[in-house]
């Protein structure tokens, strides 16, 4: 999704797209990298970022993973470097 990918560039990307992130009507950089923060559990909406303080605030992320841990048995973020290894 270009969103997520601009709002990791930091050059070369039309100013437009620019002006779009300061106007936060799509995710803006400086929001985004809250996301990649250790632990990383927060912030996780990709395209405007528009949820994510109120979704935080109610403890929406929590709730989630919680949810998914108790169902799946899937502990969060066991397998983050799995699946962001190349594939050749
Ligand atoms: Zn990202």
């Amino acid at each position: 999704m270009p969103i997520h990918k601009w709002s990791h560039t930091y050059f070369g990307i039309p100013y437009w797209v620019t002006v779009l992130q300061d106007f936060h009507i799509i995710l803006p950089r400086r929001h985004h990298r809250i996301h990649h923060v250790a632990p990383h559990e927060t912030y996780f909406c990709i395209t405007t970022g528009w949820l994510n303080y109120p979704l935080e605030k109610l403890g929406f992320w929590t709730c989630l993973e919680w949810a998914i841990q108790t169902l799946f048995s899937c502990k969060p973020r066991t397998d983050d470097l799995k699946w962001a290894q190349r594939k050749d």
